[in-house]
């Protein structure tokens, strides 16, 4: 029982800027390259320093600082970005790379797997295109995506796959209009699990499919009328078995929090990152910032669901904005209400030192296009108060922090995968600067994947 894939066009092949044929680069994995003259924004939010030099060697990164501290040699490809920004790639906490077509929860499980599974890859290439170098997946393509980027047979961003995330029976991550048989076998990042013993069973599974964090749905979605944003769907004690379990295997876990008690109990359990939390209480952002629980608030995701909200003639559940039961008529101040509560809720999570990142949650080509997503979720951190810079650290070494790969990327210093972008706008002047049309270098792992230098 498939239905037909629609054409995808605005994925076709042959994207301007893509340097044929893939990899790029200078195709030599120890030559070296030398950017000259950019601003550098490096990551770690200390001030930008201009006519700066950052030398790429190989995958990585040898030395970077003000053009007179970093020698390189005459053996080196000069790329001049003289007026122009460097900073690292953008991380993308939080996206699924299902191939899914539709924006609804049966024809996503109904569509074609192996449709989907190609789909993903095409996901996959816009997020690098976009200047993502790395994101965490939920989806049950990612650890084979993470797979085939690695070997060079696809381009696309380096993946911390979590595999299918764990959703109670009727949860955010089951589909209701099909058989569970096939929401077993052909959901694209749901994996239903009830009490404690499937749970931990479920992370058992996660972990031996090759998942790296593992994701659970601890409140409703809001994809329809019964699965509301409002309801807790796991208990405290099947969180905490979770948690337990995701330890054993050394990862962490992933909470998608959209009401208050979710995000208690997800934070009492010891989650690793809470994601949306758009309805976090005191008590709760003390126990993140005591725990060093990160933050992924998907502010434009939330804005879109509004939208997408049966009120608003979308396909999905009631709008949703925490702690208002009674909405107005308006539609202008439902927005402006929930525009002022997510950024309320997130400038108090900042306050009280809550590390928070960036995640586009894209999860369909139409609705939440791949990239420029991640993008629209940097200014929109900005938007919602914070500065540029705290944005733009958000995106690149909190992202790599929130991923466990801080260690090897997020921030342009020696010893860091050359991940970078160059921009012909300065992000720090306007965080639109931030957008594919002024990225005139983009770097994976030393490899170019778009340059106009
Ligand atoms: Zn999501």
């Amino acid at each position: 029982m498939y239905l037909a894939a629609p054409e995808v066009t605005q994925m076709a092949a042959g994207q301007p800027g893509m340097r044929p044929p893939w990899p790029g680069g200078t195709g030599d994995p120890g030559g070296r390259i030398a950017i000259t003259g950019a601003r550098l924004i490096d990551g770690r939010g200390g001030d930008p320093v201009d006519d700066a030099v950052v030398l790429v060697e190989g995958s990585v990164i040898a030395a970077a600082g003000a053009g007179a501290e970093v020698p390189f040699d005459r053996d080196a490809q000069v790329l001049d970005a003289a007026g122009a920004t460097l900073m690292p790639g953008l991380i993308d906490g939080h996206c699924h790379l299902g191939g899914a077509s539709f924006p609804d929860e049966d024809r996503w499980v109904l569509e074609d797997d192996r449709y989907q599974a190609i789909a993903s890859a095409a996901q996959a290439r816009q997020l690098l295109q976009h200047g993502v170098t790395s994101v965490r997946d939920i989806s049950v393509n990612g650890t084979r995506l993470r797979t085939a980027i690695a070997r060079g047979l696809i381009p696309g961003p380096e993946i911390v796959p979590c595999w299918r995330g764990l959703s109670r029976r009727g949860g955010h991550g089951d589909a209701r209009g099909v058989p569970p048989e096939m929401v077993s076998t052909s959901h694209p990042w749901g994996l239903v699990a009830d009490g404690p013993a499937e749970v931990r069973a479920a992370v058992r599974e996660v972990v031996k499919q090759g998942g790296q964090c593992v994701k659970v749905w601890a409140s409703g979605g809001g994809l329809h009328e019964n699965e509301p944003e409002d309801v807790q769907h796991y208990s405290l004690r099947e969180l905490r078995v979770i948690v337990e379990e995701a330890n054993y295997a050394r990862v962490p876990v992933a909470a998608h929090c959209e009401c208050a008690a979710a995000a208690k109990d997800a934070a009492r359990a010891g989650v690793w990152s809470i994601e949306h939390g758009e309805d976090l209480d005191e008590e709760t952002i003390g126990l993140m910032a005591e725990k060093g629980i990160s933050l992924n608030p998907t502010v434009v995701l939330l804005t879109q669901w509004l939208e997408q909200s049966s009120v608003f003639g979308g396909p999905y559940g009631k709008p949703y904005v925490p702690g208002v039961t009674e909405l107005p008529a308006d539609p202008e101040a439902i927005r402006t209400l929930l525009h002022d509560r997510l950024s309320e809720n997130l400038m108090a999570a900042k306050a009280a030192g809550v590390r928070i990142g960036v995640g586009s949650d894209s999860y369909c080509a139409d609705l939440t296009p791949f990239g420029l997503q991640t993008l629209n979720e940097v200014h929109a951190l900005v938007a919602a108060g914070l500065s540029e810079m705290e944005a733009i650290v958000a995106a690149t070494r909190s992202g790599a922090e929130i991923l466990r790969i801080g260690d090897r990327t997020g921030a342009i210093e020696p010893g860091k995968a050359a991940d970078l972008l160059v921009l012909s706008a300065d992000p720090l002047a306007g965080i639109s600067g931030l957008a594919r049309e002024n990225m005139v270098l983009v770097m994976k792992a030393g490899q170019v994947v778009t340059s106009g230098l």
